[in-house]
């Protein structure tokens, strides 16, 4: 190989943005991706072929199970219920809208994704306001948008250190205390307060602010995303190989020579792991690591959630494109609140994602990682989702074709609370470098994911 030849080690949304943006700036990239499909847990899949053991298999791997589904799993395998759907692993809305940070990364390739975006409305006691915010509500708290949007990176990092409690506590009157508690559970998919950075939270929210509207979700699913990344690098000279593990990162005097797959070596300058960050150390030995770097890595944490795909055969046009929040209180676990998402942009015709006249409705409840694992808490907040999407549509049982709750127990690969210290894309080993949502960088899991690959480009271009 010659100079400059940058091996990375799987293919999620870090992966190809990384491998994209170097390849365009003449860096020779392959790429090794352990799973037979791109996307890592931005992952699309037709479910038409899908058998329900592979079904599983692909959400184990990431994390994931099926607490529930309406009818039983085997039953919506068994009657073909898939057919015709495209579905990601579970809800996923990337925020930022048309304008989001996706779409800036492919403009820099000549590429564009079509996205699907919206305001968000809220779920109350027993109706639904869309859009959440009034126009009088945005006259009022305009001044704080403002200030969020030209704080400076020096207010920001004072903020760290300070919860989101702390920042109510101070400053959370009538409406904005509503939007500092379910805004910020929201974006960061933590329900407990008290671990969420003050600093962090405004760091997204400002990026979400730049976008166009607060959440998008690509027409045809996150693959749009994914394959227009993967194409860019296979159309100019880089390489993708499918169903290949990395079994071990070679290290030589403090410097990364390469990788080995298939007990063969690949050698190459610089290595890049888009693994969880908690996985490094089974493909690297950690020795060659100062013991403070192992310890904070395989200390930290990500998110959980259960979402729930309802495929309905009726849909209210008007519900069509909107997005709505809800917050529950009270129900003993860790935040004691939780927050949730009901979303009908996925429902639209134009989604791609659906067969003709099924509307799919993608919906999410946040829990905490070890939550997302308890069968008895995973029963409490189905019923809370069902409960919410019912306040939007009261007859929805009778027109639901079938519904599938995927938990998922590593949503972001770490969570951005005070407690967890997110790595440097920079690792203490030469020329080996760590991207995705693992890793310090603005915005939360997907968006997080992709900055930190820009962040890595920016840092190999200035070397
Ligand atoms: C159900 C669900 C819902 C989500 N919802 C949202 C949402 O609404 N909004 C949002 O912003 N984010 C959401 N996320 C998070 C978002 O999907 C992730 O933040 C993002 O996709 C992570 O990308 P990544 O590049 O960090 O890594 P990953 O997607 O984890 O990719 C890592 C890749 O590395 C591969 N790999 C690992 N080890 C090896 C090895 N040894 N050899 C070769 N390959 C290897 C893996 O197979 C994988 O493909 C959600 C995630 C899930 C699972």
């Amino acid at each position: 190989m010659k100079k400059k030849d940058i091996i990375i080690i799987g293919s999620g949304i870090g992966g190809l943005t990384a491998g994209a943006l170097l390849t365009k700036k003449g860096f020779k990239v392959i790429i090794f991706e352990k799973e037979s499909l791109i996307g890592g847990r931005a992952l699309s899949f037709n479910t038409s072929n899908l058998t329900i053991d592979s079904y599983l298999k692909i959400l184990s791997n990431y994390n994931m199970m099926i607490p529930f589904s309406e009818p039983e799993l085997k039953t919506i395998f068994e009657k073909k219920k898939l057919l015709g759907y495209k579905l990601d692993l579970g809800y996923h809305a990337i925020g930022g809208g048309v304008l989001s940070n996706a779409n800036s990364v492919l403009a820099e390739l000549n590429n564009h994704v079509d996205i699907l975006e919206s305001y968000v409305g809220l779920i109350k006691e027993n109706e639904y306001v869309f859009p959440f915010l009034s126009k009088i509500d945005k006259i009022k708290i305009f001044p704080n948008i403002l200030r969020l949007l030209l704080v400076s990176e020096k207010t920001l990092k004072k903020l760290d250190p300070i919860s989101i409690t702390e920042t109510i506590n101070k400053y959370g009157r009538g409406k904005m205390k509503l939007i500092l508690e379910i805004f910020s559970r929201s974006i960061t998919t933590i329900n407990n307060l008290d671990l969420i950075s003050t600093g962090e939270m405004f760091r997204s929210q400002r990026n979400l602010y730049r976008g166009s509207k607060p959440v998008g979700y690509p027409k045809n699913g996150l693959e749009s995303i994914t394959e227009k990344l993967a194409d860019y690098i296979k159309q100019n000279g880089g390489k993708i190989y499918l169903n290949k593990k990395v079994k071990k990162i070679i290290i030589e005097k403090q410097k990364t020579k390469g990788v080995i797959v298939d007990n063969k070596k690949y050698l190459s300058d610089i290595v890049i792991s888009n693994t969880l960050v908690q996985d490094l150390f089974k493909i690297v030995d950690e020795k060659n690591f100062p013991k403070d770097y192992t310890k904070n890595i395989k200390s930290l944490k990500g998110t959980g959630s259960l979402c729930a795909y309802y495929s309905l055969n009726k849909l209210d046009k008007e519900l069509i494109g909107k997005t709505f929040h809800f917050i529950e209180r009270n129900i003993g676990i860790d935040g004691n609140d939780t927050v949730g998402m009901i979303d009908f942009m996925a429902s639209s015709p134009d989604s791609g994602i659906a067969p003709k006249n099924k509307f799919i409705v993608q919906s999410y409840i946040i829990c905490n990682p070890d939550e997302a694992k308890n069968f008895e808490i995973l029963k409490k907040l189905k019923i809370l989702l069902d409960k919410n999407l019912e306040i939007i549509i009261p007859d929805y049982k009778k027109n639901l074709n079938w519904a599938i709750y995927p938990a998922i127990w590593h949503l972001d690969g770490v969570a951005k609370t005070i407690e967890n210290e997110k790595p440097d894309i920079k690792t203490p080993i030469k020329n080996l470098f760590i991207v995705g949502d693992s890793v310090k960088a603005t915005g939360i899991g997907f968006n997080c994911a992709l900055n930190s690959a820009r962040d890595l480009v920016e840092h190999l271009s200035k070397k």
